[in-house]
């Protein structure tokens, strides 16, 4: 079996090629700047060297039609025939209250998924077209929608009610999402796998550090709380987002400087964080080279960043009464040698001890806690395609 499994943003469109007997990626690639001026589609086939399209991609009709023909291409395709494409995959970020696990896409769906809009008013919209376009490009294709908060679902109402008057999550469905959710899932699976333990019984806590970043505790395979929210704002601090954050500071400076819901929101989203704290960047490489050149406001950025997933970390300890392991994953998580020291660092009260020379790893699965150390801690590199070609693959074979 075949799936392409397919992420839609508002400007721009990642894609897999997935054959299914081996879980091998046939292709890959990325439409970038989708409705805006020198769009072009990264298509890379196999071991075979990346191609660069340039091309006018005004909508995600295009978009898609153009990663069609990439797969179909004679010299960088990877098949010959549409029909070989046996189903597709969305990543859709908001499933809210309706969805707790992927779903083949139907009418029925479809009328869920628009009445969630309201909730992810950025990425639900895209992530809709991409699969109205594909009904359209591949009538009779199977569609399977496999959601960011799905995993999130379990939390009790206590993790995920807000301390607001009651009417509001009825009358809005305001409380806490979580997102993130198929990477937490992906990696607690997996560290389960390599420490050779049963998921349903142990307590695990994934941390995803990327641009976006957020913490999850899953107790018995179940997700019981997690650090993103009604929206993706809550919980750490992120690349361009404030995270936790006094709600009484958004009248004051909504007053102070004279701004609009919309100004704030902005503000919060997308000029705060390590970007905004350090004045240098959201990236968090630049931030780290900063920092080591002695810029202070660099180091108080990456303080903030460790010190909120250090807090995460011992209140999802509490939350599950107990902690097996920690995992770090996302492009932060994965990568930075410092940040993962500088998280673990005082957690030896915890049972959590890191082995520095094991931590000196990049972008690879690894154990990087002593032999000693109770609780183990490990960097799990996330594969969220894969997860969503997996679920796809299960549900359409039931079919
Ligand atoms: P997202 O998918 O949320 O956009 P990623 O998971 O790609 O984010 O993570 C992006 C972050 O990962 C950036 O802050 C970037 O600096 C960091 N990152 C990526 N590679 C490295 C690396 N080799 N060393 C340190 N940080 C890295």
């Amino acid at each position: 079996m075949k799936v392409l499994v397919l992420n839609c943003g508002s400007s721009s469109l990642k894609y897999q090629l997935f054959n299914m007997e081996d879980e091998t990626v046939l292709a890959k690639g990325l439409v970038q700047r989708i409705g805006i001026d020198n769009s072009y589609l990264e298509h890379k086939p196999g071991d075979k060297p990346k191609v660069k399209i340039e091309a006018e991609i005004p909508d995600h009709h295009k978009a898609i039609q153009m990663v069609i023909d990439a797969l179909l291409h004679d010299e960088h395709g990877v098949i010959k025939d549409m029909s070989e494409i046996n189903a597709v995959g969305h990543r859709v970020v908001h499933g809210g209250e309706a969805f707790a696990d992927s779903v083949l896409i139907n009418e029925e769906v479809m009328r869920a998924l628009e009445a969630n809009i309201e909730l992810a008013p950025l990425h639900n919209p895209p992530n809709i077209a991409g699969i109205k376009v594909c009904e359209k490009l591949m009538p009779g294709v199977p569609q399977v929608g496999v959601f960011d908060t799905a995993f999130h679902q379990t939390m009790k109402p206590h993790a995920y009610l807000y301390g607001i008057p009651y009417e509001y999550y009825e009358k809005y469905g305001i409380r806490r999402y979580g997102f993130h959710g198929t990477s937490h899932r992906y990696v607690s699976k997996r560290v389960c796998e390599l420490m050779g333990i049963p998921y349903e019984k142990a307590k695990i806590i994934t941390c995803h550090l990327g641009n976006g970043a957020s913490v999850t505790a899953i107790d018995g395979g179940k997700s019981v709380d997690t650090s993103m929210g009604f929206t993706p704002l809550e919980g750490l601090l992120m690349g361009t987002r404030s995270g936790d954050l006094d709600p009484a500071i958004i009248p004051f400076l909504m007053n102070k400087e004279n701004m609009t819901p919309a100004d704030i929101d902005n503000l919060l989203n997308k000029k705060s964080g390590l970007l905004g704290v350090s004045g240098i960047s959201n990236d968090s490489r630049d931030v780290e080279e900063a920092a080591s050149n002695g810029n202070e406001r660099a180091q108080r950025a990456l303080e903030i960043f460790n010190y909120r997933v250090k807090k995460y970390i011992g209140a999802y300890a509490a939350a599950m009464g107990g902690l097996d392991a920690i995992v770090f994953t996302a492009g932060i998580g994965e990568n930075s040698i410092s940040t993962r020291a500088g998280i673990l660092e005082g957690l030896e009260f915890l049972g959590c001890k890191l082995d520095p020379e094991r931590n000196n790893v990049r972008g690879k699965e690894a154990l990087i806690s002593t032999d000693d150390s109770k609780v183990k801690v490990y960097v799990i590199p996330t594969n969220e395609e894969l997860v969503i070609a997996r679920d796809t693959k299960e549900i359409v074979e039931k079919l």
